[in-house]
Parts: structure tokens; sequence; C-alpha cells
């Protein structure tokens, strides 16, 4: 396991570069060799793997990655790292280290580039200020991508895996579902890292599906009709999503009695499928309404 997975490595390289930590890049690195051990294996990397990391430190996971992968592409927006990672993955010629921000990078311009022909995997100890907006890109933007094992905060991987009728279910939940099947491999206390966050951390795997299953009319509405039932919890389906936004109660109503929902019951009980036909019979009836 690599040199760089414990806190003394850590802290020397720091050290001898002068480099300090900025709290605002989410800038914890991993020191611990478990930990980093769960997020490796979870990945199942392969010789003919093509690995993109993003947020690549001092290289301790980057390094792990190089072992095992045919080729590794690490984004660092930091440019203070760049030297250190030249030092610490010098004898890896199978890395490719870019300094970008992977919020503002043509995601699939560079994914194309690196890998033409076979899809890429994605892992990472995310910077967790910007958690979301970096997995929804990879999901959203058809990407070539077949799976992500992902360190981020535990709150947040409990509301990305969570089923239905749990407290963690949410719109976050659904999004995710659409696109991948989503689990909790590994948790990571903060003494894990190095400076400690302050919150626990957990390593999720997403596995993206090839086929979504889910026939949607309108994908928006779809959304719309998710982000609806979740904005009242305590109130019902009806009333939560036929006081949001610019939804029609009578066709609330209607919908849900052809989709055979209870109007009583509230959004948190209703499954990706449900959701899926429920804005597919309120998408039908809008149309039927216009064409009276
Ligand atoms: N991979 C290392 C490890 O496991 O120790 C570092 C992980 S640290 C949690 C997150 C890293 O992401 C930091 O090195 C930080 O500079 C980098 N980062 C933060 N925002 C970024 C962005 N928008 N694009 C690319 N890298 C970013």
């Amino acid at each position: 396991m690599s040199n760089l997975a414990n806190d003394k490595a850590t802290k020397a390289i720091v050290k001898k570069y002068g480099f300090n930590f900025t709290k605002s890049l989410g800038q914890n690195f991993l020191v611990d060799a478990n930990v980093l051990g769960d997020i490796v294996d979870g990945a199942d990397i392969k010789e003919n793997d093509i690995v993109f990391e993003i947020g690549a430190g001092i290289g301790t996971l980057t390094e792990e990655l190089a072992k095992r992968a045919k080729k590794v592409i690490a984004i660092e927006i930091d440019k203070r790292l760049i030297p250190i990672l030249n030092e610490t993955l010098s004898q890896y010629d199978n890395v490719e280290i870019i300094n970008q921000d992977i919020l503002k990078v043509d995601l699939a311009a560079l994914v194309s580039e690196y890998s033409p022909n076979q899809k890429i995997k994605v892992v990472a100890n995310l910077p967790y200020y910007i958690t979301t907006p970096i997995i929804m890109r990879f999901l959203e933007e058809n990407i070539e991508l077949s799976s992500m094992v992902i360190m981020i905060q535990r709150e947040v991987a409990d509301r990305m895996a969570a089923r239905p009728s749990t407290k963690a279910y949410g719109s976050l939940s659904v999004a995710m579902q659409y696109y991948a099947e989503s689990k909790i491999i590994a948790e990571a206390p903060k003494e894990a890292f190095v400076p400690s966050p302050n919150v626990d951390s957990a390593v999720l795997k997403i596995n993206v599906k090839q086929d979504k299953g889910v026939d949607l009319m309108d994908s928006d509405l779809f959304f719309e009709v998710v982000k609806g039932s979740f904005s009242k919890r305590r109130k019902t389906i009806l009333n939560s999503l036929s006081t949001y936004g610019d939804f029609e109660k009578d066709i609330i109503e209607k919908a849900l009695g052809a989709s055979g929902i209870d109007p009583k019951r509230r959004g948190e009980t209703l499954t990706i499928m449900e959701f899926a036909d429920l804005s597919n019979r309120i998408y039908c009836l809008r149309r039927e309404t216009l064409n009276k």
C-alpha cells in the first residue's frame, strides 16, 4: 500500500514543499491505509482500465490507482500541488496530471481524448464542498462511464443511497437511482484524514445503469414532480405537489388516481417507478387539456 497513506509521510511531504492546506478546497488528505485499501478494492481496477481521479492532492490514491490501471488521469485544481505530484508519482509513466478545475473542464472532450474507445472508471476522495455537482456532472453529461467509487461525507452518501420510506430518502436519492445503483461500501472516521474534517465520511460505489429502466416522456417534468413531492415532507403527496410550482390540483388528482397512488400517501414513500408513472400521466393529462 502507498507509502504516503500515513500521517508522518503526508506531513513530511507538505512540510518539504511549505504547503499550507486550503480548507475551502476541501483539502483533507487520506492517511489511513485501510481506508485507501477499501477504495481501491471497491473500485475493482483491472489492468486495462482508464481511471479518472478528481482532486489528486499529494498523490496518495493516485499512486495506488497507477499500480493497477492502464492509465490514470488525475485532475487537480491547486497548482501548488503539481510539483509535489511530480515527485510522488515520478516512477509511474501511466499518470497524466491535469491542473484544472473539474467543474470548468470540458468533461466529455477530456474523456474522449483519453478514453475514446472504452468506458472510464472514476475514483476519488472528493473535495466535500462540491461533492454533488461533481457526481451529477459525470452522470448527467452522458460520459462513457461504468462506475464511480468516491469518498464523500457520510450524510450525503446516506442520502444518495437511500431507499423509499427512510429518513434520508429525498430528491437526490431518486436522481441517483435514475442514473445508477449506489451502495456504501466502507466508512471512514475523521482521523483518517490530515487535517481532520468536521464530519465522518463514507465510500460510495456507484454502478452506472447502462439501461435506465424507466421511460420518461419528459425528464424535466419528472424531476419537478420528484422535487415537488418532497417539498412538504410531512404533508400528503397531493398537498405537497399541488402547492409546488405550477402544478394544477385537478391534474394531480387525476394523475394520482390513474397511477393507482393513494393521494394521502407521503411523497417519501414513492418508488422511482411510481414517480416515473405519475410524471408521465401528468404529461399526458396536460396535453389532453391543451388539445381540448
Ligand atoms: N486524493 C487526495 C487524497 O485522497 O488524499 C486528496 C483528496 S482532498 C479530499 C480533495 C482534493 O481535491 C484536494 O487536493 C483539492 O485541492 C482538490 N480540489 C478541490 N476542488 C477541486 C476542483 N474544483 N477541481 C479539481 N480538484 C479540486
